[in-house]
């Protein structure tokens, strides 16, 4: 089997791993880079050669041969394995070739579709999506394909086995083990077959390695102690398909009984995981969950004629009036978008859960709507952990898998693991390794 790196052996976001057996050339995750901004990509149906040239030029899209709908040589992959709903996983499938069959888990794919509904990003043509079910072996050509739940910030992540006659790889995409779900990656150690000749791993911490992460069970005790002394609204800014973190806090509004506010793109999102999870979303099952109707996102909705997708939860809705009668009963997903929501409510004695990567908050639309909240009296928490591996955890699945052979993604210190490991192998970018 051949492994070539096409993005991802120095950066973080953007992953590309192509894998080749005997007969058979898959992609494991073809990804945008985190600065990329897709809304400034032509769209699939319109973009010209030169367009697209010139995505492949400035590195925007990895280079891979055939592959695009605006190449007219002959296509060369036979599929594309996706492994979580993360944007720098997935975000150029939909400039790929029709023919090339693109596997996601079915909540990933709901996820992401569903999102580029709300906010108008090109959706992915749903007749060309093949749909794996975590723990449920698949073939594509002769490799045989292991998808394994792992704990992540993305939904339904997972991690790929690929096997063909002769030899194992391991491909871990994104994963934790102190997310909500972190017993799966002791059980995921466990399967994987031996002996492993190959471990493609990701590095994201690695820049920070002898820090210990907070859990989300911590984040959910802080977020209790702090909403305990909070006598006014309380707030938090996070991802809305951070699916995990939706649950953390939901659990530490109910303990401290407050009613959880969201906004109809997180109902639409919790009530996606929440249709295969016991995941809390706005309905009769749950009804400490209300959602909120922000003027500017129902208008844009209106716009694209797409109203229905706000009805959905109409019956389920709370009113600025019935927020502002007592503030201290809600605990509210917010966001810079809804700014003009909030003046209408009284922000005296609040408090923000800032609850998402530190970097974000340097862009000025952030920085505006942080300024702002801190003039109305709102005091700003940090609440978060990372979605990725701390570097015990790390080590830990390196001696646990013993592979043959370790090759860093995913990580702006690939040097690290050649430190630790003598059988590292760093493959920078186009780069690959055959086993024998
Ligand atoms: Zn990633
Ligand atoms: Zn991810």
């Amino acid at each position: 089997m051949k492994t070539t790196i096409h993005r991802g052996h120095n950066q973080i976001g953007g992953s590309c791993v192509e894998i080749q057996s005997d007969n058979t050339k898959i992609l494991l995750d073809l990804g945008l880079s985190l600065d990329s901004n897709i809304f400034e990509i032509p769209d699939p149906n319109d973009i010209t050669l030169a367009q697209g040239e010139e995505l492949i030029k400035s590195s925007e899209f990895t280079d891979i041969k055939g592959i695009y709908i605006w190449d007219k040589r002959p296509n060369t992959i036979d599929a594309v394995l996706i492994s979580h709903s993360h944007p720098d996983h997935w975000g150029i499938v939909q400039w790929l070739k029709p023919e090339i069959p693109i596997y996601f888990s079915e909540s990933s794919f709901k996820l992401i579709n569903k999102s580029a509904q709300l906010l108008g990003r090109p959706k992915i043509r749903e007749d060309r999506v093949k749909f794996f079910k975590p723990e449920n072996t698949f073939q594509v050509g002769d490799l045989e394909c292991n998808p394994y739940l792992v704990d992540h910030s993305a939904f339904e992540a997972c991690a790929f086995e690929l096997t063909d006659s002769k030899h194992t790889i391991f491909y871990t995409g994104d994963f934790r083990r102190h997310g909500r779900k972190n017993k799966l990656w002791d059980k995921v150690l466990k399967k994987v077959k031996q002996p492993l000749d190959l471990l493609i791993i990701e590095g994201t911490t690695l820049s920070r390695p002898n820090e210990t992460p907070l859990t989300e069970k911590d984040l959910e005790e802080q977020a209790v102690t702090d909403m305990k002394k909070c006598d006014g609204l309380s707030m938090i800014w996070t991802s809305s398909q951070n699916i995990d973190r939706l649950v953390t806090v939901y659990r530490a509004a109910k303990r401290t009984n407050r009613i959880f506010v969201i906004d109809p793109y997180t109902a639409h999102m919790l009530k996606i995981a929440g249709e295969s999870n016991v995941i809390p979303y706005p309905s009769d099952q749950f009804s400490d969950v209300k959602v909120y109707f922000p003027q500017r996102f129902s208008s844009y909705l209106v716009k694209q004629s797409s109203e229905h997708v706000l009805f959905e939860f109409k019956k389920y809705k709370i009113t600025k009036e019935e927020i502002s009668e007592d503030p201290s009963k809600y605990f509210m997903i917010v966001r810079p978008s809804v700014k003009d929501y909030l003046k209408h409510l009284s922000l005296d004695k609040s408090i923000l859960f800032y609850s998402m990567w530190e970097g974000y908050r340097d862009d000025e639309k952030s920085m505006t709507f942080l300024k702002w909240l801190e003039s109305k009296g709102t005091k700003e928490i940090f609440l978060h952990t990372s979605g990725h591996a701390d570097s015990s955890t790390i080590k830990k699945t390196i001696d646990t898998l013993q592979p043959e052979h370790l090759i860093p993604i995913h990580t702006l210190f690939p040097e690290w693991f050649e430190n630790e490991y003598k059988k590292t192998k760093i493959l920078k970018n186009g780069n690959s390794i055959t086993l024998e």
